[in-house]
């Protein structure tokens, strides 16, 4: 008899997930699986904000699952041995699951793939999570493009990206084990993903709604709101400029086909400029994943090599905290930090200037404040978070050049002119004129409890400029 396992990581969705379409077309007796594996080589454990989205994340999958006549088995341990195990309880003789592009998970797959070939499993992937797979944007010589514009070029002459596919409205019934009984399953809550004591998600709770249903509500209010206008609005921190659509893209809660695809309905008489920029952001995304496929330690290694040498400074335990708790007497840095720390999310333009301030004024290594993103973002992504602070450190690809040191100062002047925003990450510059509110240290006191500045300015952009020339210059 015949028996089908889906194996879901970070696709956790009903609609356009391939796996589980093609599960349902089949009609077999079906497991849907989720491993929590934290312990196979090189594979990253997740972050603490990671993890409170994992828990929510499931829990509605689980719903979801359930709603269609499935049901979600969870287990924890080495992904490959657990496939394995659950394959062999259920009897399986397809297993099916949506392609993933680190290394590490690379390797359980095709661990996997050929442990089935030999007991004449049938296993199939998927094309699920990136338009444009690594290996199919090439350059003219055949080599991966390191460069963002050429590579988003070469995506947009390919075919456009294929229609999503519509979530199935009935799963086939759950496969039993050998006993005729439904295999069993981990309690979600024995994984304690959720914080206690303390349990500092509340402003994350407020926020933020994780899950298949949550993710199609933001792309809607996206594309109702700031879509039209996404090319100046995203820009400005103290609005709703952006899709806030990162952390459903990082679990896999929507498909950037159906992003895409929904983008297209919605303006069918072309794309308008502001759509041109969203659909390169969701690019760049592609291309980060393009970069931790060819470089599978881009979390840990300087993409270009002569950063080896670099004279990073490590800061003191009290300088890094202060950047960590946004208190470095930068409001704007300090409402990134503050953001990031109450919602596990901060606007891109502000991820920037605090991440140009901690690698450049501060000088330290990119690797302490990636690792600090990891563990507090909710779209901490292993390809994007690496990537992207390597592009401000000047270490990674198509990096921002060494010379281009973000202000925190005329960047909030110029992104937050009445200090919208940094009045609301920091309310202790509540009652500054528009004017001192970006720079506080004028104000007389009047910005009670809130820190001088722990580096100056023009001297810190000196040193960082001096310590790049002399790398430069080797
Ligand atoms: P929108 O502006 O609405 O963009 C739509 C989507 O495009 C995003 O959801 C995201 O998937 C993608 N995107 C946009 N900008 C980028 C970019 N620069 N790189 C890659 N993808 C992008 N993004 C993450 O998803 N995870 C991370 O861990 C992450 N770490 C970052 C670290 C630093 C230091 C910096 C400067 C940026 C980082 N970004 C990361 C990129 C970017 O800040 C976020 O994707 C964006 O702010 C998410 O908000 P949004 O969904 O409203 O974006």
């Amino acid at each position: 008899m015949s028996s089908t396992l889906v194996w879901l990581r970070d696709d956790l969705r009903l609609d356009d997930n391939p796996a589980v379409a093609e599960a349902a077309s089949q009609g077999d007796p079906l497991t849907v699986v989720y491993v929590l594996d934290e312990v196979s080589p090189g594979v990253r454990p997740l972050g603490g904000a990671a993890k409170w989205w994992l828990h929510h994340s499931l829990v509605s999958l689980a719903a979801d699952l359930e709603a269609a006549g499935s049901r979600l088995l969870l287990r924890s341990g080495p992904a490959e041995r657990v496939i394995r195990q659950v394959a062999e309880e259920t009897g399986a003789t397809r297993l099916l699951w949506n392609r993933r592009y680190g290394g590490p998970e690379r390797a359980v797959d095709s661990g996997l793939k050929e442990w089935a070939a030999g007991q004449d499993i049938s296993a199939t992937s998927f094309q699920a999570n990136l338009m444009f797979e690594p290996w199919t944007v090439r350059t003219g010589s055949g080599g991966p493009y390191k460069v963002f514009t050429p590579f988003w070029k070469a995506c947009l002459d390919a075919p456009e990206p294929r229609h999503p596919l519509d979530a199935p409205d009935q799963l086939p019934a759950p496969a039993h084990n050998g006993s005729g009984e439904l295999p069993a399953g981990e309690a979600l809550e024995a994984w304690a993903l959720l914080p206690h004591r303390p349990d500092w998600s509340a402003g994350l709770a407020a926020e933020w709604t994780p899950g298949e249903a949550g993710a199609h509500l933001r792309l809607a209010d996206f594309l109702d709101g700031p879509a039209a206008d996404y090319g100046t609005g995203r820009d400005i921190p103290g609005v709703e400029g952006t899709s806030r659509l990162s952390p459903h893209l990082r679990f896999g809660e929507i498909s950037p086909f159906r992003v895409w695809h929904a983008l297209r309905e919605r303006f069918p008489h072309g794309a308008p400029a502001d759509v041109g920029v969203f659909r390169s952001e969701l690019g760049w995304r592609e291309f980060c994943w393009q970069l931790l496929y060819e470089n599978p330690q881009l979390a840990t290694r300087n993409y270009r090599p002569e950063f080896d040498r670099f004279a990073w400074q490590t800061p003191s335990d009290a300088e890094l905290e202060a950047w960590q708790q946004g208190r470095t007497g930068y409001p704007l840095v300090d409402a990134g930090m503050r953001q990031l720390w109450q919602t596990g999310w901060m606007h891109n333009r502000v991820r920037m200037a605090a991440a140009s301030f901690l690698v450049k004024n501060m000088l330290a290594d990119w690797r302490l404040g990636e690792a600090w993103f990891w563990d507090t973002l909710v779209d901490a992504d292993a390809a994007s978070n690496p990537a992207n602070w390597q592009w401000v450190a000047g270490s990674g690809a198509d990096a921002s050049p060494y010379f281009r040191i973000f202000n925190p100062v005329t960047q909030s002047k110029k992104f937050d002119a009445a200090g919208r925003y940094l009045r609301e990450f920091v309310p202790e510059l509540a009652k500054l004129d528009d004017k001192a509110v970006h720079e506080p240290w004028k104000a007389d006191g009047a910005a009670a409890g809130y820190p001088a500045p722990i580096v100056g300015l023009p001297e810190s952009r000196a040193r960082a400029l001096e310590t790049y020339q002399r790398l430069k210059d080797g």
